[in-house]
């Protein structure tokens, strides 16, 4: 089994980042999806502010209004688009511009049956996944480093920790199924861990 060090910064599949995205980058990517759906929603952009909130801590997303203004601010939180792979991560996008929508449309906004029509209709969860606790969480295995990131989908390096490596010093992966504590470093210490926990994973 080969091993894969993953130098570039990608958000999915290539996995494990060697730096953290810049607000800018994902403030990007949130800005290409939305224009993919702007005109199917019906949102106007153009009146639209974007932000990344590095302290949110619950929220994966929010959308602002200013009444006075008529102006509509989606916030993204960061560690939600570290948690969430790409396509819950652009679900998060959909679901505020929902409500940029309803704002600018109705002058409010909440979770009633219009906005779960329009969730339904553009694929999108009407509560937010809650990030507060990840399943898993990716360390480096070398105790001087301390490095981690959270996730939320058994991804590939959290079923095959030893084809990768840490995001920052290059040192081999552990994964932790944070809410039992138990950790594994290969392929076969996930499937033992699986099997063993059985209906508590
Ligand atoms: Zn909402
Ligand atoms: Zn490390």
């Amino acid at each position: 089994m080969g091993i894969e060090t993953i130098t570039e910064s990608h958000f999915e599949a290539k996995f494990v980042p060697r730096t953290a995205p810049t607000d800018e980058e994902i403030l990007a990517h949130a800005r290409v999806h939305a224009r993919s759906v702007a005109d199917d929603i019906g949102v106007d952009l153009d009146a639209l502010s974007w932000a990344i909130s590095a302290r949110a801590k619950r929220r994966a997303g929010a959308c602002r209004w200013d009444a006075t203004s008529e102006e509509a601010t989606i916030v993204l939180s960061r560690r939600a688009y570290d948690a969430f792979d790409r396509a819950a991560f652009e679900s998060i996008v959909r679901h505020e511009l929902i409500h940029a929508w309803e704002y600018q449309r109705f002058g409010d906004s909440d979770h009633g049956p219009r906005f779960r029509k329009r969730a339904q209709e553009f694929d999108v969860p009407v509560h937010c996944e809650s990030f507060t606790e990840p399943r898993y969480r990716l360390r480096c295995a070398r105790t001087d480093c301390d490095w981690t990131l959270d996730r939320h989908r058994a991804s590939k390096p959290v079923k095959a920790p030893g084809r990768y490596h840490c995001g920052r010093c290059g040192g081999s992966l552990r994964v932790e199924h944070v809410e039992s504590g138990r950790t594994w470093e290969s392929a076969s210490g996930y499937g033992g861990a699986r099997t063993a926990l059985g209906d508590d994973w």
